[in-house]
């Protein structure tokens, strides 16, 4: 790990912890935000996950959280108020496991045509600030880019379609073809056979805590969070990693 604990973060700001530096000539003050900028010139690849990421988190929460359980209410013929519940208990126990990422999963389990009724949401998917500006940074600083997804290869496809994301991937790696979610003990491992790559020099950034935890198990050298994932959700805030609020704070 680089740096760590930096930043205590609550909704809509961002406050670091401040090196206090004296300036001897002028006997000022000068407070200097913590730099996060890890050692490009060691980093080989970049892995970098979608949902939350790369794309805003609001259309996965609003979809799931909103729009899901509306469609499930009007199917089964329930109130709001039972289709949430229903919902909630069974979300709760498929987080974590691929199941939990699968369209297909959930169009049976639900009775719903769930990659239909994320094409009619599809106007909501939207990249996260900065974030053409640092991929077009990594591919012309010859960086080997590449999206590492627990998305299912259907909602993967409509947000490549929707965004032009894809253009600056040098490999695209889908978690349902290697076999398990990211956040699952192997998973790291088991990519080094479709995606070989040193993990001393390689970057990661994910929103999910759980999945740097896994992958700094494994040994990736520099893993970053995003502090909010969602724009119209809470800050997260670690003490293990740093979490950014702009991917400017990681450039050179
Ligand atoms: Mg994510």
């Amino acid at each position: 790990m680089l740096k760590t604990g930096i930043a205590t973060t609550r909704r809509g700001n961002t406050l670091y912890n401040i090196n206090m530096t004296i300036d001897a000539d002028s006997k000022k003050i000068l407070s200097k935000a913590r730099d996060k900028a890890p050692d490009w010139e060691n980093i080989e690849t970049v892995l970098l996950d979608m949902d939350g990421t790369l794309l805003d988190l609001h259309f996965d929460n609003y979809f799931w959280l909103q729009h899901v359980p509306l469609c499930y209410a009007q199917k089964h013929e329930l109130s709001e108020d039972e289709a949430h519940q229903q919902l909630m208990q069974r979300y709760s126990d498929a987080r974590g496991s691929l199941d939990w990422y699968c369209v297909d999963f959930w169009t049976r389990e639900l009775a719903l045509d769930i990659g239909q009724l994320k094409h009619d949401m599809a106007e909501k998917i939207a990249i996260r600030p900065e974030v053409v500006n640092f991929l077009q940074w990594l591919n012309d600083h010859h960086k080997r880019v590449v999206l590492v997804t627990n998305a299912h290869p259907v909602s993967l496809d409509l947000k490549m379609e929707k965004t032009g994301l894809h253009i600056h991937f040098d490999n695209i790696i889908n978690a349902h073809d290697i076999g398990l979610a990211k956040e699952n003990e192997g998973f790291w491992e088991k990519l080094q056979a479709d995606e070989p790559y040193n993990k001393s020099k390689t970057l990661l950034i994910d929103d999910n805590l759980e999945v740097l935890e896994s992958a700094h198990d494994y040994g990736i050298r520099y893993c970053y969070g995003i502090q909010q994932p969602d724009s119209m959700g809470d800050a997260i805030s670690s003490k293990q990693f740093a979490v950014l609020s702009n991917f400017k704070e990681i450039l050179p």
